[in-house]
Order: structure tokens, then sequence, then C-alpha cells
């Protein structure tokens, strides 16, 4: 019954994938913590053989996020980096893969540090601008993927994922859709026409800030026994042990994403209201520029939101100053994460060209947790009071 996606998303979460154990009866997949197994006859398996290949605990998690995902084939990794680091490697010399102009700092610089020793190109673009989109692939042959984060980091930039597939399907190339900030209970963008799903699991997914994971799901076969070649010849795979973890995360997702909504969509609207904040980045406002499209491919807009804190507010102090909110890089845990962009999680992209997609010193990034929503805007004020000019 859990198998079938038919049920509620709820229910997919806390049955689907390989619901239990069902040797004992356990209620929950064991962690298988083994290296290998043993061979019934020589050429005779149980169909497991040695961890990096295969583990049942693993197993269950890529099952689970595959369903979740409305994909046929996942698999997990070691962090979210991994994931990605497998995705680059489906290309070859002279390819060329387009990028969100406000992409992961860590997607940026493997593709800038490392996989440009290997000639492979990229090219940052505004994807929210289809026409720009259509422009490059049509007149590059080398572009082979087109990687969106949608809505984007720390910007919050929505992009229309079916009209980027649907001109991407068109010329050959890929779709990669980093889904880390949505995850599968918001948006499931193998279902709008993506061809490879990525995620950090150790955000949303994982839930708890107590672990790093990274997901790759995809549809087409020929895709995934690609993916199980990587996987496995690279060898960035999560553990037993992470598996079970974000197993056990994944169950309150629906329960968590509710609540971090709940809190990011009043806490945005207040900041509005807040003379000490010139900007709100959210895109559950009515007067965010992709509203429309983000309520129309996804069931919400999330915990994530970015302000401007106004110039003679000093940022330090009032970062300084917050007392249930922690100053920490990565989101999606159950706590209130803020950061400062250009410092922290965006350091690694080069100052021009922060400055030029406006990720400025003051502005900051706000995951929102599932505390009380009073505490947490109490919190704000008395800090931002603290940090007055
Ligand atoms: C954190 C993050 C990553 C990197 O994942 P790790 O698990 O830290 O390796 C990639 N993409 C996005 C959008 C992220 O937030």
């Amino acid at each position: 019954m859990a198998k079938d996606r038919m049920c509620g998303i709820n229910t997919v979460l806390i049955h689907g994938g390989i619901d239990g154990d069902k040797r004992t009866g356990a209620v929950n997949v064991p962690i298988y913590q083994t290296s290998t197994y043993k061979q019934l006859h020589l050429g005779e398996t149980t169909g497991y053989e040695y961890s990096r290949t295969g583990n049942p605990t693993r197993e269950a998690l890529e099952k689970l996020i595959a369903q979740l995902e409305n994909g046929k084939y996942g698999l997990a990794f070691a962090s979210g980096m991994a994931a990605i680091a497998a995705a680059f490697t489906l290309f070859s010399t002279g390819d060329k893969i387009l990028i969100s102009r406000n992409v992961y700092g860590g997607t940026f610089r493997i593709l800038d540090k490392i996989f440009s020793h290997f000639g492979i190109k990229y090219e940052i673009i505004d994807t929210g601008n289809i026409t720009d989109i259509e422009t490059n692939i049509t007149e590059n042959v080398n572009v082979k993927a087109i990687l969106i984060e949608t809505p984007t980091n720390p910007l919050m930039e929505v992009t229309d994922i079916a009209a980027v597939t649907k001109i991407a399907k068109k010329h050959n190339v890929l779709t990669i859709v980093d889904n880390t900030f949505m995850s599968p209970y918001l948006q499931r963008p193998l279902t709008l026409g993506a061809d490879i799903v990525l995620h950090s699991a150790t955000k949303y997914l994982g839930g708890h800030s107590d672990l790093i994971a990274g997901i790759i799901v995809v549809n087409d076969e020929e895709l995934a026994q690609k993916f199980y070649f990587i996987q496995n010849s690279t060898g960035g795979i999560l553990s037993p042990n992470d598996s079970f973890l974000l197993i056990r995360g994944i169950k309150t997702l629906g329960v968590r994403i509710e609540r971090h909504q709940e809190n990011a969509g009043k806490l945005a609207k207040w900041l509005q209201t807040q003379d000490w904040v010139t900007k709100v980045y959210y895109p559950g406002l009515p007067d965010h520029p992709g509203y429309k499209t983000q309520l129309e491919q996804a069931d919400g807009a999330g915990g994530m939101l970015s302000f401007e804190i106004k110039e003679g507010y000093n940022y330090e102090a009032f970062l300084d100053n917050l007392k249930i909110i922690t100053l920490a890089e990565s989101l999606g845990g159950v706590e209130s994460l803020i950061c400062q962009p250009s410092s922290m999680t965006h350091a690694a992209i080069p100052p021009e060209i922060r400055k030029h997609i406006g990720i400025t010193d003051r502005l900051l990034r706000l995951s929102v947790g599932i505390e009380n929503y009073d505490d947490l805007a109490a919190d704000i004020e008395q800090a931002a009071k603290k940090a007055g000019a």
C-alpha cells in the first residue's frame, strides 16, 4: 500500500521505500553496519556483496527518496557536494553547464576550481529569464546541461522549472534541479520535466542539523545505470548509520515544513513592516516577482527568507545580540539559523560577482525554525534595537 504513490505524501514519508524489517517485524529498517556479505556459494550472493556497492539501510533510503520525488531511482551520497560532483562526472571535456546566477557557493566552486581542470565549462546565467536560457542553449552546441535552484540561495529568485525543461528537452540538454530549499514535500521537479533532482539532504530532509548527506533521483533507466556506476566507482556513498538517521528525519518532513513555512510567512510579512529593514526576499509575499510561478510549481513558499538591513544599523551588533536565532551556516533544521551569505555561504563567489547579483554585506539569510513564532519575532526585534543607529 505504502509503495503506491497514490497515497498522500505524509503516508509515503512514513511508510514509503522499504517499510520496516521483514525478518523480525522491527518497524524501522535496521542499521546494517557491515562492509561485506557472506557469499552462499562461489558466484552466488544474497544480492549484496560489498557495502560501497549496496547496503540494505542505504537502499531503503534510496527507495524512499525516489518515491517522494516521483522518481524511479534514488542514490544516496556522503554529502550534497558528493551528489553534485557525481552529477558533473556525467560530462566530458568541452561540455558546458549553465548555472543559476545565485547558485549554491559550493556548486560554483566545484565547477570553477575542480571540473575546470577536466575541461568542463560553465556559464552563470539568469535562469529567471527564459529568453536568456533559450539564446544560450541555441547559440552554443556545447551546452549539455542546465543546473537550477529555485528559489535561489540567498536571493530567493524563482525559476519556472517546466519552462526551462521544455527548452532544454528541445535541444537535448539535461535539466538538473537542486531541490534542497523546497524538499519533495513542496516541489517535485521530475514531475515538471526535470531529468535529475539533487539534494543536500543535510538540510530539510535530515531536518535536525545532525548529519551530512546528499541525494540524486532520476526517472530514466540509462541515466540511473550511469549514476550507479559513478556512485560505486567514485565511492562517495552515505553510511548505514547516516542512512538510518536520514530515514528517521524524513518521517517528520511534512509536519516540520508546514511549521517552518507558517513561521517564515509570518516573519516575512512582519519584517516588511520594520523601518530598519530595506528589503525582504520571500517568494510567498505577493509583491515578490516570482510569487505566481512559485505557487504554481510548488505547494508553498518554504521556510527560507532573506532580508537587508538599513544603512546605519550595525549588522554585526544585530547578529551578536540574537539570543534564540543562531549565527551559523546551513539551513533546514528545526532550529532557526541566520547567516551573512557574503562572508559565509557565498564567500567562494568572487566579490565582483556577489556585488553584481546583489549579495551585499547587509543581506542576511534566515532559515526559519519551528520554534514559537512570537519568540522568533521578539528575538529579532530586541537585537535590531540594540543594533540601532
Ligand atoms: C548545502 C547545500 C549544498 C551542499 O550540500 P552539503 O550537504 O553541504 O555537501 C548544495 N546545494 C544547496 C542548495 C545547499 O543548500
